[in-house]
């Protein structure tokens, strides 16, 4: 029985894991992954990344990197099938990166590999006991048990995780009442109504076609192209289904008939290369973090992928969680900012639940519920409402509660400005929190923890403030506003330092 020893265990390498894996290294403590697939399986649930997660990618340097297995941007995102602009939101990524979740995948792993992180396949997770000081993993290999001990260990282990049934957490919410499949397909010959090119995820939605009785299919959904030649997923949101037939593979006979009920006769299909069922059963747990072992990704929240957010919102949860836990591994995390985890991220996970919820109204409803698709519908034209949802979706909107002052970007990702010799985003490439302000005088101020804030005097700040502190996420967590006193400035940005870095170096 081998014995390993680390400071944190990941368990689980889809995207969740994988970036919590690689932030949590950046932050200076050793991290392994451990993976219950032998090979990564290629297979892509996901099709996108929202501009919020094209904006903490380029926090890391990562973005370029990942764009080498995209297929393109979509200009748009969609709320229940409703187009959303991205343009009223101050960011350089207005649209989606159209990209397989394989593909984001493959570019972690990479930079993974880069930093020295193992990622350990063919291990699964098959129990784990936490103490005092630490958490001991069991994990099944082909080789047999062995043990791996650490100071935390994280979940992000999928919507089925291990680790939250272990760990014995509430998992609250509702059971699948919607179902619907998706096919990766490869046509021999196109229906003739398939569009090829895609501007956005509207491009692809497509409703029944033909009558009930001729397909024997009723339905929404659309092909989305993948970029190679003939290949296409397939996404059928299924009225007909029943909570029954789920555990049933998805046969080819359902794929063709389901291409059929939504563009005609005239495609011929060459492949299926792969199918599986989903379902809008909704949850999430309770708790984020129960001592030393915390939940992340899917693991903490199950719903219908309406919108494209799950993948976005792991993301994001790892982002929130790793310069967290790295500074507590590493002894100079204020007191309680790994509880910030659950207080900052339960409520977002909890909003992208109602959302997908109210995305998913029923298709096939009652007057009363048809007669709200259409009030939505015309809300959703409403350039304000419009620019309210696409915040919602694509993350932009994410404002994290601070203590004392109340202005609008306190709290809010700190957008990326034009400096100029460079953009703010590549301030945060080590990981640290950003400082930036006119006032010289505070970088002296900061000087005590220029370990963990990296902090630069600028001529000109393009927004309505003279100084700004921002987290290694991005979220900002101090300003200071033109009328604000040098002399409370400077006492407010200590507090800010102390509140959100711990003490200072002597
Ligand atoms: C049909 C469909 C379409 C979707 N489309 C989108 C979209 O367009 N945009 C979007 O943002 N999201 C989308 N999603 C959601 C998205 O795919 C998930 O939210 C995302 O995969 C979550 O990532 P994760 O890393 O948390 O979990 P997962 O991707 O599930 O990764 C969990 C990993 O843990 C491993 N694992 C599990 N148990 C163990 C164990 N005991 N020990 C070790 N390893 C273990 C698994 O093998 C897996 O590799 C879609 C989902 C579905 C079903």
């Amino acid at each position: 029985m081998g014995i390993r020893q680390t400071d944190v265990i990941v368990v689980g390498g889809g995207p969740t894991g994988l970036v919590l894996a690689s932030e949590l290294a950046l932050g200076g403590v050793a991290v392994l992954v451990v993976e219950r697939l032998a090979e990564r399986s290629g297979q892509s649930k996901a099709l996108n990344l929202q501009p919020r997660t094209a904006e903490v990618f380029d926090l890391r340097g990562l973005l370029e990197r990942t764009r080498k297995y995209a297929l393109g941007n979509w200009g748009s995102g969609h709320f229940g099938g409703r187009p959303l602009s991205y343009e009223g939101w101050q960011t350089r990524h207005p649209y989606q990166v159209a990209i397989p979740q394989a593909g984001v995948e493959r570019a972690l792993e990479e930079r993974l590999a880069e930093q020295g992180v193992p990622v350990l396949r063919g291990h699964d997770l098959v129990g784990f006991t936490q103490h005092d000081t630490g958490v001991t993993a069991t994990v099944r290999t082909a080789a047999g048990e062995s043990e791996i001990h650490a100071r935390y260990l994280v979940g992000c282990d999928g919507g089925r995780s291990t680790v939250r049934k272990l760990l014995g957490v509430g998992f609250p919410g509702t059971d699948a009442s919607q179902f619907a499949f998706v096919a990766d397909v490869v046509f021999g010959v196109l229906p003739a109504a398939v569009p090829t090119r895609m501007r956005s995820v509207q491009d692809a939605i497509a409703r029944e076609r033909t009558a009930r009785e001729k397909t024997g299919r009723r339905g929404t959904g659309g092909l989305i192209p993948l970029g190679e030649q003939g290949l296409f997923r397939l996404v059928f949101n299924d009225p007909d289904a029943r909570a029954g037939d789920q555990a049933t593979p998805v046969s080819e006979d359902e794929v063709k008939a389901a291409i059929r009920g939504l563009y005609g006769e005239d495609g011929e299909i060459a492949e299926v290369r792969w199918a599986s069922r989903f379902s809008n059963a909704t949850r999430q747990v309770d708790r984020y973090r129960v001592d030393r072992v915390l939940l992340a990704g899917d693991a903490a929240h199950i719903h219908f992928p309406a919108g494209g957010q799950g993948l976005n919102l792991g993301v994001q949860d790892a982002m929130n969680l790793g310069w967290k836990l790295a500074a507590t591994v590493r002894g100079h995390a204020p007191t309680g900012l790994l509880d910030t985890y659950h207080a900052e991220r339960h409520p977002v996970g909890a909003r992208v639940v109602d959302n997908t919820r109210a995305q998913t109204l029923p298709t096939d409803p009652d007057p009363e519920t048809r007669a709200m698709h259409g009030l939505i519908t015309e809300l959703a034209r409403l350039p304000e409402a419009n620019r309210y949802l696409a915040g919602m979706v694509s993350g932009l909107d994410i404002r994290y509660p601070v203590d004392g002052q109340d202005h609008p970007l306190l709290g809010a990702r700190l957008p990326d400005l034009e400096l100029p010799t460079h953009w703010t985003s590549t301030l945060f490439h080590p990981g640290h929190g950003v400082l930036l302000t006119t006032d010289p005088r505070h970088l002296a101020t900061a000087g005590p923890w220029s370990d963990r804030v990296h902090a630069v005097a600028v001529a000109d700040l393009p927004l309505p403030a003279t100084a700004v502190l921002a987290r290694p996420d991005g979220y900002t967590c101090w300003l200071a506003l033109p009328e604000t006193p040098h002399l409370s400035a400077t006492d407010q940005l200590e507090t800010a330092l102390q509140t959100w870095f711990g003490p200072e170096n002597p």
